[in-house]
């Protein structure tokens, strides 16, 4: 059984993987709610749209934005139960064990927990004022920049095409 680092390592070599980020509205929801409320969102979001023996439109049924658990879900191919199959030999058409949700919910939380912390370690190379920003509530930082790559849908990173179902 591989560990969240040989998850996150094996991960980080998929192109398509790779390039999921937070940006600074992540950041800022995250430093918003706490890592607490954070994690609480990604276990409702894994028992609504992983859990369920037959999730609802399973493959297309996480955004690829809007809350920083949906991108750790499509960074750690955790995004539906195509995905965790292929990814993780999570077998389908059954229900996942509340350990199994535990498991993914750690594993986001991680993806997410290594996300910004090299987000903090580019913006403090990037500024010599970082650091003084750091401690000072209210700041919620440049919103200017929010430019992001759009990754493909997650189906599509199977080499075969999706022409089986309508
Ligand atoms: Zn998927």
């Amino acid at each position: 059984m591989q560990t969240i680092e040989q998850a996150l390592e094996k991960l980080s070599r998929s192109r398509f993987r790779a390039g999921f980020h937070l940006n600074d509205g992540d950041m800022e929801y995250l430093e918003k709610k706490g890592g607490d409320v954070i994690r609480s969102h990604a276990r409702d979001f894994v028992r609504q749209k992983l859990a369920p023996a037959e999730p609802a439109n399973d493959g297309k049924q996480t955004p690829m934005r809007g809350h920083p658990v949906f991108k750790a879900m499509h960074g750690t191919a955790c995004c539906c139960r195509g995905c965790l199959n292929k990814w993780y030999r999570v077998p389908l058409h059954r229900e996942l064990t509340e350990t199994e949700q535990e498991k993914i919910v750690n594993l986001l939380m991680a993806w997410i927990g290594r996300e910004a912390e090299q987000r903090r370690e580019r913006q403090q190379k990037d500024s010599p004022e970082a650091e003084l920003r750091q401690t000072r509530p209210g700041d919620t930082g440049s919103k200017a920049r929010r430019r992001q790559t759009k990754p493909a849908a997650c189906t599509q990173e199977t080499e075969k095409t999706d022409n089986t179902k309508k």
